[in-house]
């Protein structure tokens, strides 16, 4: 399928190909919304509500760059600082299971 408003052939950020592209949900200007998903995670979007002046908008960054590396990174030493401290906490084993499982997978 050949979008009209993301016209980016591989990722801008780390040169990833296209994996899928889709268009849906008609605006009543006539125009689509298109997604634009490339191999390293990064998702476009082409939102149609301002008609031919929108612009398409990153939905989901590129991992890739340095500056979410660090960031991704950084997010991963906070929730193991978090599990360490709940760990060494004198609270229950149950509510701190509970507590470790909701910030495991964030
Ligand atoms: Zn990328």
């Amino acid at each position: 399928m050949e979008l009209n408003h993301i016209t980016e052939k591989s990722c801008i950020d780390c040169g990833a190909k296209v994996v899928r592209e889709t268009r849906k949900d008609k605006h009543t200007n006539g125009l689509w919304n298109e997604y634009k998903e490339y191999q390293c995670g990064k998702i476009v979007h082409f939102i149609p509500n301002y008609g031919l002046s929108s612009e398409p908008r990153v939905e989901t960054q590129c991992p890739k760059t340095k500056k979410n590396r660090l960031k991704a990174e950084k997010r991963v030493n906070l929730k193991l600082h978090l599990i360490e401290v709940i760990e060494d906490s004198d609270a229950d084993e149950e509510y701190k299971k509970t507590l470790i499982v909701s910030i495991k997978y964030r």
